[in-house]
């Protein structure tokens, strides 16, 4: 659109206020996207962190690693930013939705009445119900705070216990031995990151962490974690074995920030739901980013989706349908992993029905495994294989009938399917 002038929709709202719960990435986008689409009535943005909008991904990597500064992850420039004309509540909670009166109680008793309200409220780290799990030295990632009090932690001569091979704590392993610490991964399934990847890429995981110097264990469970007299943790295991380090970082994984929601007797399910506009049960609330259960017909069913892709766009489609324009947000999932310079990326939802195609062969540096429904590629995924993965995404995109035979051979270039 023509960004000077306001949507015919943003006009029809010139008096309206539009609040935001929740300043991670996509409430970011979502107050950037109002602006952009012309709306030039309040426009309110409440985080109960200090940050102003930033991205998450650079916490497990390039923050973590000490080589950039978490101003480095902001969404906007700071005149950009100012630029919006925002009424912007850094350190700020909203406590309870009163959808009748269509007001906003605050934690510190003020209110605040809303025309639109845009619930982007994210997730937080989980933890686990374990003795010791609140004990200082087990450290959780998800926020800027969170990255800086572990930056210190991971160096040469300490020694880390990451409690879940899953992507945060692998990451967060990967890092850490960059820096030089020593590392355990301790993993209670039979294989990483078991919920999303085949096991194909699960090996390659393995074998690359083992090849980086972590140790891996896996089928293995923490029962608790305390402190010994050195000033060291001690994690124990289900066998009864115990492990000494200087850190504990758990990453097992999000809890949504539903409640808000579940208070105000909206539609929820492990995450808010929302249809294809961005609608929760209440029309007047939108919900975006990794808080909302979206309809997804790549996975056949509503999902809820962790990722950068999908704070984004689902930021700027719940902005856009809060104006009454036209949205209809189904997106093919799509998500990275950046581990020791190794790049992996999903797209689509892997499932168990479909048939694998390899291109390349599993287990070497670079490879892609392509999932099909007949002849149809439904996802598509690999290591350090972002060029061909960019084929696969418009093959699953289009819906295009494949020759499976063709696909796998690498000779072939994928511009040719
Ligand atoms: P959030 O970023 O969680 O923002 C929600 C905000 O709302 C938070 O600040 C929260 O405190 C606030 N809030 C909640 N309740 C209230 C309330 N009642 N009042 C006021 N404020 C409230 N994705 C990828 O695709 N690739 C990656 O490599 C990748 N790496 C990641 C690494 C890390 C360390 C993390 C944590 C995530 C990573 N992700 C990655 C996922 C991606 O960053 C998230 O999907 C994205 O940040 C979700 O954005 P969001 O705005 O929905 O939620």
């Amino acid at each position: 659109m023509d960004s000077d002038r306001p949507s015919v929709a943003a006009a029809a709202c010139a008096d309206a206020t539009i609040v935001i719960v929740g300043a991670g990435q996509a409430g970011g986008w979502a107050a950037q996207t109002l602006r952009k689409e012309g709306f030039a009535g309040r426009l309110v943005l409440i985080g109960d962190e200090l940050h102003q909008p930033h991205e998450r991904p650079p916490l497990s990597k390039a923050v973590l690693a000490g080589e950039a500064a978490p101003e480095s992850t902001r969404l906007m420039k700071s005149d950009a930013f100012e630029a919006l004309a925002l009424d912007w509540r850094p350190g700020a909670r909203v406590t309870r939705i009163d959808r009748a009166a269509k007001r906003l109680e605050m934690a510190d008793g003020a209110t605040l009445a809303y025309d639109k309200l845009i619930l982007c409220t994210g997730g937080r780290a989980r933890t686990l119900p374990i003795a010791g799990a609140d004990a200082p030295g087990v450290h959780t990632l998800r926020t800027i705070d969170d990255a800086l009090v572990l930056v210190p932690v991971l160096k040469p001569g300490n020694s880390v216990v990451v409690v879940g091979g899953g992507w945060i704590g692998l990451e967060v392993a990967a890092t850490a031995r960059k820096k030089g610490a020593d590392v355990v991964v301790v993993e209670a399934q039979s294989r990483l990151c078991e919920r999303t990847v085949p096991r194909e890429i699960s090996e390659h995981l393995l074998a690359l962490h083992r090849s980086n110097g972590t140790r891996v264990m896996l089928g293995a469970g923490v029962t608790r974690f305390a402190s010994d007299n050195q000033d060291r943790m001690v994690v124990t295991l289900a066998d009864g074995s115990a492990l000494t380090c200087d850190a504990i970082v758990i990453g097992v994984g999000l809890v949504p920030n539903d409640e808000l929601a579940r208070d105000a007797g909206l539609a929820c399910d492990c995450g808010v739901i929302v249809d294809a506009r961005c609608r929760t049960s209440d029309p007047d609330i939108l919900a975006a980013g990794d808080v909302a259960v979206t309809p997804n017909p790549w996975a056949g069913r509503s999902v809820r989706l962790e990722s950068w892709q999908n704070a984004q766009d689902q930021g700027i489609a719940a902005a856009r349908s809060s104006l009454g324009l036209e949205v209809d947000y189904q997106p093919l999932p799509w998500f990275w992993s950046d581990q020791y310079g190794m790049n992996l990326q999903i797209y689509g939802i892997p499932m168990s029905s479909h048939r694998v195609v390899a291109r390349g062969v599993p287990g070497s540096g670079s490879f892609v495994l392509f999932y099909l429904d007949g002849d149809v590629v439904k996802a598509a995924l690999g290591p350090n294989a972002a060029r061909d993965l960019r084929f696969a995404r418009r093959l699953i995109e289009q819906r295009k009938p494949v020759d499976a035979q063709r696909l796998a051979d690498a000779g072939v270039p994928m511009s040719k399917h």
